[in-house]
């Protein structure tokens, strides 16, 4: 400690080479937890003293609590074996961006604040145009441009302001009189997105504060997509009774069943109606790094913005999430406000980006570091690599299921999510799931399609190998058989 109580630099350095070094060891080690945490509710808590101490404690003995306290609640997103939700990739160059980003203790709100914290992030955005095959018009050379947001969630917040802003001003125009903030009534926007889409629009909508009521849900084809004629269909309906359509949001690749909206058929029907539309291939988007992939995305240059996360499936930990605008001022318009104490010359020249105007918050962290040093370690190659392993390994556990005969696809296999079910219905699928996360040996989660329960196999974790999906099948196979012979 020096005079004032600070870590001396000397000090961090012993303290940090002891965290690097536990972090190795979780790397190895990480195998043989039980995947989902066995913590009962407050078990954690009780652990922990009632007041914080007074006095400061040595570093040792935080981290000795790290493993006795911490480690036993905590589910284990880096295990080979969690085939949960979507994954929430870390590897190591993205865990060292991110922990330089925390030692430059960089604020990156203005480009005044720290220039390489904002000319990074527009470079590496520019650099993800090329290599996802995003169209020409998000790079920041054209009209457009991309940034570093918290999560898709704020993207698509980000996204509706802006097009809420855009729709009520050509609604005033139109009509001759501002809308009210809640946009009731004659006049009120609405926004549509499908039945399967992500829980974060209906949020953003509240938000923003559209009104739930004004969030329209379109019917969906036999393959959880958009119905783009229905699409049609609700926005007419809507302009009949006065109001002004404001926003679609596209999903590509569903977090229920990865399931992917039509976007030149739904792009079309947005021209037409002069409809701002947004895309969230949170998951999926990570994929089009390879050519064979970027369907996914055809049709993308008719959207007005697109997000999604690296901090999924892209190798860079949370919390990172892309975002694109193909017209970055009528993003600047909705959020741009400027008091006296942010005026700056550089500002004023307009000669360069202040990504506070981009974002919800002020304040930034330096995320830019860790995206880059992943690109920089894995290379464009490396990356395609990690994504084709992952999407070969779903195929070969899909191509399992088909085969057997006690269980089934519920739909497409999508972007390394595998959506399946055992014949034998609701009741035995979800026994099935809780005998196979209880068991520790592998983590996976349900989701309801056309009414029916199915489990949700999504491989996407860094240390996830062949023999690792190969022994989650035999796993499962066995419990299946176990739970069907005691009868359940
Ligand atoms: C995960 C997910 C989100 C939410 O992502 P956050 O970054 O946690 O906000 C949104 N949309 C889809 C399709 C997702 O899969």
């Amino acid at each position: 400690m020096d005079d004032a109580g600070h870590m001396t630099p000397d000090a961090f350095r012993r303290a940090g080479h002891a965290v690097i070094e536990r972090i190795a060891r979780y790397m190895e080690e990480v195998k043989r937890y039980p995947v989902l945490s066995r913590a009962e509710p407050g078990s954690v808590r009780a652990r922990l003293p009632e007041a914080a101490p007074e006095t400061g404690e040595p570093f040792a003995d935080v981290l000795r609590d790290v493993d006795e306290i911490i480690l036993p609640g905590i589910t284990h997103w880096q295990s080979p074996n969690f085939y949960a939700y979507f994954p929430a990739n870390a590897s190591g160059p993205s865990i060292l961006g991110d922990l330089l980003s925390s030692g430059l203790g960089v604020q990156g709100m203005l480009w005044a604040t720290s220039p390489a914290c904002t000319e990074l992030e527009t470079h590496v955005l520019d650099w993800l145009v090329d290599l996802l095959g995003l169209p020409e018009g998000f790079r920041s050379s054209a009209a457009g441009g991309g940034v570093i947001q918290d999560s898709a969630s704020s993207s698509t917040l980000t996204a509706l302001i802006a097009a809420r802003e855009r729709a009520s001003a050509g609604a005033a125009n139109r009509h001759g009189v501002g809308l009210g903030p809640a946009g009731r009534g004659a006049g009120r926007l609405t926004v549509y997105t499908s039945r399967h889409a992500h829980s974060s629009i209906e949020k953003g909508v509240k938000i923003a504060g559209l009104g739930r009521e004004n969030l329209r849900l379109v019917d969906a084809d036999g393959r959880h997509a958009m119905r783009a004629d229905a699409l049609e269909a609700a926005i007419a309906e809507d302009r009949a009774r006065g109001a002004t359509p404001a926003m679609v949001c596209a999903t590509v690749g569903t977090t229920s069943s990865g399931a992917v909206d039509p976007l030149r058929a739904i792009g079309a029907v947005c021209r037409r109606a002069r409809v701002w539309l947004h895309v969230d291939a949170a998951h999926a988007g990570s994929a089009t790094v390879c050519p064979e992939q970027r369907g996914l995305i055809d049709g993308l240059e008719l959207a007005d913005s697109y997000t999604f996360n690296p901090h999924k499936w892209l190798l860079t930990n949370f919390d990172c999430s892309c975002f694109w605008v193909a017209d970055r001022a009528a993003l600047i318009e909705a959020l741009s406000v400027l008091p006296e104490y942010l005026r700056n010359e550089a500002t004023e020249s307009g000669a360069v980006i202040d990504y506070r105007d981009w974002q919800v918050p002020l304040g930034r962290r330096f995320r830019a570091l860790k995206l880059w040093f992943v690109i920089r370690h894995y290379g464009a190659e490396g990356l395609r690599a990690h994504v084709r392993h992952c999407v070969a390994l779903a195929e070969w556990f899909a191509a399992q299921v088909e085969a057997s005969g006690e269980f089934e696809l519920a739909a497409p296999v999508s972007a390394g999510l595998v959506c399946f079910r055992h014949r034998a219905g609701d009741a035995f699928n979800e026994a099935l799931m809780n005998r196979l996360n209880e068991s520790g040996a592998l983590y996976l989660t349900h989701t309801k399609l056309d009414e029916r329960l199915v489990l949700r196999l999504a491989v996407g974790a860094v240390a996830t190998r062949r023999a690792h999906v190969e022994g989650a099948w035999s796993r499962i196979v066995e419990t299946a058989q176990a739970l069907a012979a005691a009868g359940a």
